[in-house]
């Protein structure tokens, strides 16, 4: 067994242990492997291993990885800060988008996105700690985003992704993934039909799961430790 194998069978057995611990059906949450700074090769392993859905941070990064994997059915994710001139890169070539948190980025993608393809699925990236990572929408204006991305053509609005800044100790993280979670909650009870709560990576998908994230983000758990930029 390679150690990526190795890895990705710790992280489901925390994955099924975290659910266990709260009462979840272990089904109920599934993996996103993030291969950002990882070669082609890394990603090959992970799937030959079972792992199909990845997620990538920077556009022209996975779509040199995407050109040398197109033989392998693999569902990609955009999980980092979109700029207005890759939105076209990202409607074209990924299933997903987590990172959505202007009303533009939305309306770009809404427009570049293929008819022929199946709906970008999009997750409205919210700002749950005020981080110095200023990533996502306020609490507050998250709801009125999701509505206004659900009426694009061409995306599927699924729900709500967070990436708040590590905390210490898991009362802490509980916290933090909590104010996630009432997010989702929020959109829900107005009547959005989201699905996934994305939260949670290596060092918190435990409280994550907690909190009820449905698709924890997870990358050195998998893969190893990525050089300090990544
Ligand atoms: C890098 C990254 C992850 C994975 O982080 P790990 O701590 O390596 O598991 C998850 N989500 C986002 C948005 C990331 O940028």
């Amino acid at each position: 067994m390679t150690s990526i194998e190795q890895n990705l069978q710790a992280v489901h057995a925390r994955m099924a242990q975290a659910c266990a611990r709260c009462g979840r059906d272990a089904q109920a949450v599934r993996l996103l492997a993030v291969s950002k700074t990882f070669g082609p090769e890394s990603v090959a392993q992970a799937f030959s291993a079972g792992q199909s859905a990845f997620g990538e941070n920077y556009v022209q990064e996975a779509l040199d990885k995407m050109a040398a994997l197109t033989h392998l059915p693999i569902e990609w994710h955009c999980i980092g800060p979109i700029q207005s001139n890759k939105t076209r890169q990202v409607a074209q070539h990924f299933a997903w988008v987590h990172s959505v948190d202007r009303l533009k980025i939305a309306q770009r993608l809404s427009e570049q996105r293929d008819p022929a393809l199946a709906p970008l699925q999009v997750l409205v990236q919210v700002n749950v700690d005020d981080g110095p990572n200023k990533s996502g929408v306020a609490v507050h204006e998250a709801l009125a985003l999701a509505q206004a991305v659900a009426a694009l053509p061409r995306l599927r609005l699924r729900g709500v992704m967070a990436l708040p800044e590590p905390q210490d100790t898991e009362e802490a993280q509980w916290a933090v993934h909590a104010r996630a979670r009432a997010v989702f909650e929020q959109l829900r009870a107005s009547g959005l039909d989201v699905d996934t709560l994305s939260l949670g990576m290596s060092g918190d998908l435990e409280a994550a799961i907690a909190q009820g994230s449905t698709l924890v983000r997870v990358g050195s758990a998998i893969f190893g430790t990525r050089p300090s930029s990544g």
